[in-house]
């Protein structure tokens, strides 16, 4: 990873360090942050000649050759400077809330449209609304295209930016074209790699931000945090990690509640941690609690679902959906025990 002197190279000196690099097999990438650019050595970056010549240009300031499976975000990389801000908030400096239905129903869209007013009456910063659903079953409602118009008219009438999960390449461009604020890759996508390029590819030269989830299968830290590094590797790092539970179950519960990786995550990566509480217990009745634990264990935010009438919801919204009063409770005791943790000294 070459850091420059000055935030960003010039096209003169971008020219000079891809030639060098690519006498030794590599690429260039770089990687826009928010406090400056990183150009990342693609390819073996091991080579000491090369480095010693990176290293001799006047408007190189170092080369940071930390030997890591995810160089980019590894806590250890320039990119821990990085912040990520969306709907006003900058990840880490106050708790973020995404809330909104799980499932957006195109044939009642002012449920959408009462919700979103909801959740931002409630404190959510972002707004949350299924387009298209991944479904275990293939006779259950699949999403429909048309509720991307209803996410975007719900954007325009509260200002609040939206997350939309996208499961193809098609889903991205279209939720990009529309203006969608933040990509969000399903439990069952986690992992799917040609996606996550896709993803990183069309964003790269965006502000977009990606919601990533844990692996349903109880990824490993590695396994989750390269995942990311997928993404980030095409140039935006914006990326959020988002723990739902994983598979199996405990019992009563839709999956194993995983807030508690939270911290094992930010001991290797800078990457911001929001906890869905909705899918990790699936009942309205424990997200509460569930979303109180995910702070406590220093959660930088929280995606919960949320509509104006859960039982009239569809998709997971009649089970696992918050009425506006609870929701509106929870994030304002979430809020209190964020303020609190981030009183206490941890060193
Ligand atoms: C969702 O957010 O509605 C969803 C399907 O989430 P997950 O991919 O975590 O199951
Ligand atoms: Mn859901």
């Amino acid at each position: 990873m070459i850091l420059p002197k000055s935030n960003r190279l010039t096209a003169e000196q971008l020219a000079e360090i891809t030639q060098i690099v690519t006498e030794f097999g590599c690429k260039i990438q770089p990687i826009i942050g928010a406090v400056r650019t990183i150009y990342a050595i693609v390819g073996d970056e091991r080579d000491e000649l090369m480095i010693n010549r990176l290293e001799g240009l006047a408007y190189v300031d170092r080369i940071d050759r930390i030997q890591s499976q995810f160089k980019l975000m590894d806590k250890r990389s320039d990119l821990a400077s990085h912040r990520i801000v969306i709907g006003g908030v900058t990840l880490g400096e106050e708790l973020f809330v995404i809330a909104g239905q799980c499932t957006i129903d195109p044939k009642n869209p002012n449920y959408f449209y009462e919700t979103a007013e909801a959740v931002k009456e409630a404190g959510a910063q972002a707004l949350r609304g299924g387009v298209w659903k991944p479904r275990t079953n293939p006779y259950t409602f699949q999403g429909d295209g048309k509720s991307l118009d209803i996410l975007m008219e719900a954007h325009r009438r509260t200002g609040l930016p939206v997350d939309a999960e996208v499961m193809d390449e098609q889903h991205v461009r279209l939720a990009l074209d529309a203006g969608v604020h933040m990509l969000q890759v399903g439990a069952r996508n986690a992992l799917n790699y040609s996606l996550l390029r896709a993803i990183g590819r069309a964003v790269a030269e965006r502000d977009t931000v990606v919601l990533l989830k844990r692996g349903l299968h109880m990824g490993s830290l590695s396994e989750f945090i390269s995942a990311a590094e997928y993404i980030a590797s095409f140039g935006n790092p914006n990326i959020i990690l988002c723990p739902r539970g994983t598979a199996p179950a405990l019992d009563g519960y839709r999956n194993h509640p995983d807030e508690s990786i939270t911290p094992l995550l930010k001991e290797k990566t800078w990457a911001p941690v929001v906890v869905d509480p909705s899918h990790s217990v699936g009942k309205a009745a424990y997200v509460p609690a569930c979303a109180l634990a995910a702070v406590a264990y220093g959660a930088d935010g929280l995606c919960i679902e949320a509509h104006v009438e859960p039982a009239k919801g569809i998709g997971d919204d009649p089970k696992q959906a918050l009425a506006p009063a609870v929701l509106a409770d929870t994030v304002a005791q979430a809020r209190q025990l964020w303020a609190l943790r981030h009183s206490i000294k941890t060193a």
